[in-house]
């Protein structure tokens, strides 16, 4: 199964990849999550990705498109895997139909998670990070204990004005991929991202007919 999950930035797609890859025993490729492993790691193309990432824009598909060839080389994904974040334009959409067409390998499903800008800017904008456990909280959802209230840090591309920006990116360069994979005949499926992490990955595996 080699699944696209499509949304905003702040929709979801992390979350719900994560829960898709256990119950479909398939890796989740999310290059926000190995390009952030890179900044954290300091490495050369961290250094490079960061510019981009704080500033909320896309990171050069050079870069990128290394990155998914080395994940999708890995033997865990050989069945099939979750691209998260991934195609973030078009022309990452065509690197990536040829790189599976190299080892014989085709897309199954796009499900797209629907959520309202607003409710994105609230999401993201609230979210803290403790840097010692790495645990996300959100100010008015889940707030941070007393003892760890001091500690969390806001993701630089979390603030309002830069997610503001990612939205923006996002309807210009990543929200045209629906059309793309539909005129392709893929299952394109849309998806309520609203509610309770359980219930959208049940209408998720539901869209996808498990
Ligand atoms: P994400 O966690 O997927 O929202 O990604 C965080 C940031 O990493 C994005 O705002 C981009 O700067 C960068 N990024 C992640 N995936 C891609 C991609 N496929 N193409 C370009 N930039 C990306």
């Amino acid at each position: 199964m080699h699944l696209i999950l499509l949304g905003a930035p702040g929709a979801g797609k992390g979350t719900q990849g994560s829960h898709l890859s256990d119950r479909l025993g398939v890796p989740k490729i999310a290059t926000g999550d190995i390009l952030r492993a890179a900044v954290h790691a300091g490495t050369e193309l961290g250094r490079e990705a960061k510019q981009y990432m704080d500033a909320g824009e896309l990171v050069p598909d050079s870069v990128i498109l290394g990155l998914v060839r080395e994940a999708l080389a890995d033997k865990a994904a050989r069945g099939g895997a979750i691209f998260d974040g991934f195609p973030r334009n078009v022309s990452q959409a065509e690197s990536l139909n040829a790189i599976l067409q190299e080892s014989e390998r085709t897309l199954d499903a796009v499900v797209v998670l629907d959520v309202a800008d607003e409710a994105i800017v609230e999401r993201m904008s609230g979210r803290r990070t403790d840097p010692e456990t790495g645990q996300v909280y959100h100010l008015t959802h889940n707030p941070p204990p007393a003892e760890v209230a001091e500690r969390v840090v806001q993701r630089e591309d979390d603030r309002e004005e830069t997610v503001r920006h990612r939205l923006e990116v996002y309807a210009a360069q990543t929200a045209p991929l629906i059309d793309f994979y539909e005129a392709a005949g893929l299952p394109v499926r849309r998806v309520d991202g609203t509610g309770s992490i359980e219930q959208v990955q049940e209408r998720i595996l539901s869209a996808l007919g498990h």
